[in-house]
């Protein structure tokens, strides 16, 4: 962790900053029928991060959802332009889920899975099929090992 150096994003008018302060855990390409929708695009790409590690600045405008899992969601916009920054699952305990393409290095954190692929659009393909799931997977067999070792880490520590 030592060698990280902490990353940037904003939303598109600037209202909101935030800096990432610690190493991201895990991204993942979600291809959901809720996700689509919110996007209004064809899937969402989030990266998780400790929920200590983001430092955000500007006025954000908070919802909740109820998430495909049943589970409850609260995402946080830009009160100004709308841009969808954030989202905190229930059932993700201390991290939090950011847009990966609000960073302003988006390429640093490509999808390390593509999840809810039994509902992505037809025309698109993965190539590596070895980081597809049909619906979510289990991060003990997705993460790296690396990323589990801090994040138990993180949970026995905050
Ligand atoms: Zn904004
Ligand atoms: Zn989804």
């Amino acid at each position: 962790m030592e060698d990280f150096k902490p990353i940037s994003g904003s939303c598109i008018c600037g209202e909101i900053k935030y800096t990432v302060k610690s190493k991201p855990l895990f991204t993942h390409a979600c291809h959901c029928k809720d996700c689509k929708k919110i996007t209004g695009s064809s899937f969402v790409v989030n990266t998780s991060i400790f929920e200590s590690s983001l430092d955000i600045k500007g006025e954000l405008l908070e919802k909740k959802l109820i998430a495909g899992s049943g589970k409850s969601c609260k995402i946080y916009f830009c009160k100004k332009c709308g841009v969808y920054i954030y989202s905190d699952y229930e059932f993700a305990v201390k991290r939090i889920s950011i847009r990966t393409n609000t960073l302003s290095n988006p390429e640093l954190f490509p999808p390390q899975a593509h999840i809810f692929v039994k509902s992505k659009d037809p025309w698109i393909n993965i190539v590596n099929k070895d980081i597809c799931y049909d619906e979510m997977y289990d991060p003990k067999i997705a993460w790296p090992k690396e990323s589990l070792d801090r994040y138990k880490e993180y949970l026995e520590s905050n």
